[in-house]
């Protein structure tokens, strides 16, 4: 066998699967991941799993929340890291299950190299990214051969927001999502007006994307401040910026009036 096929430490040691548990319903998870949940002996989860997706676990399975969420974080990367470390070395088959994909704004890469570096065995199971998730419940195609062939995601979270470079991610055959850009729904208008973005460029927030509760809210970039306060948008929420979001007005306000 070659090396990279062996086990990286003895028999006894266990295993970490970063695993994407997708926007919230949980038929939107992979089969993958659907039989990795179901058969979990520890579920490491952050605040972002849908409580459907953690009642798919096993009765005798232990179900640690991490809670990682805006402004609330309950429990440090380095603790969790250590955390799954520990886990895999008592012999553990560890699933850590993060909303949408543990690779897109999911810290998966910090728990991939924390794993590797001590040795012990990780895979990653992708998942559906809120972007994709919120697409598709909102009926907003990312891209559309009539109106956007580039779509980016960034994270609009205040830390770094001022740092960021997103010139040229916006604008005309463009389509921007933001990721954790409520709570800072001012300061991204302003920044993306500032680097030459029509004040009337259309825009739509998907709230609880593939939930219950799903609201999919439609306007203008200048209005976007008033659109999150009036309208009392919360996280988890995704920002689609561009002319994909003005197509198909009836479809989406039908979605929109549903919704409510
Ligand atoms: N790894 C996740 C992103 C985690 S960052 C993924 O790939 O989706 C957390 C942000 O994801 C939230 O602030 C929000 O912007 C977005 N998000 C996650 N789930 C969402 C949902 N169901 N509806 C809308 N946005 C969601």
């Amino acid at each position: 066998m070659p090396d990279s096929l062996a086990p990286p430490s003895g028999p006894q040691s266990g295993k970490v699967w970063l695993v994407g548990a997708g926007p919230g319903d949980p038929d939107l998870l992979t089969l993958r991941a659907a039989r990795l949940v179901g058969r979990a002996g520890v579920l490491v989860h952050d605040g972002l799993v849908d409580p459907r997706i953690l009642a798919m676990a096993p009765a005798g399975a232990r179900l640690v929340s991490v809670a990682k969420r805006a402004s609330r974080h309950t429990m440090p990367q380095d603790a969790i890291n250590a955390l799954l470390i520990a886990e895999a070395r008592a012999g553990r088959e560890v699933v850590r299950l993060k909303g949408g994909d543990p690779f897109v704004f999911g810290r998966g890469g910090e728990e991939l190299e924390a794993c590797r570096a001590a040795g012990i065995a990780v895979e990653v199971v992708p998942g559906i990214s809120a972007a994709l998730g919120a697409a598709a419940a909102a009926q907003l195609p990312l891209t559309h051969r009539d109106a956007a062939s580039v779509v980016s995601f960034v994270a609009g979270q205040c830390r770094g927001l001022s740092g960021q470079n997103w010139a040229g991610l916006a604008g005309v055959g463009r389509t921007l999502v933001i990721y954790m850009g409520v709570a800072n729904a001012a300061a991204i208008a302003e920044k993306l007006i500032a680097d030459g973005l029509a004040p009337d460029t259309p825009l739509a927030l998907v709230e609880n994307a593939a939930r219950p509760e799903m609201r999919v809210l439609r306007g203008a970039l200048a209005e976007l401040d008033d659109l999150v306060a009036n309208q009392r948008v919360h996280a988890p929420a995704v920002i689609i910026i561009g002319a994909v979001t003005a197509r198909e007005d009836g479809a989406v306000e039908e979605l929109a009036e549903m919704a409510w």
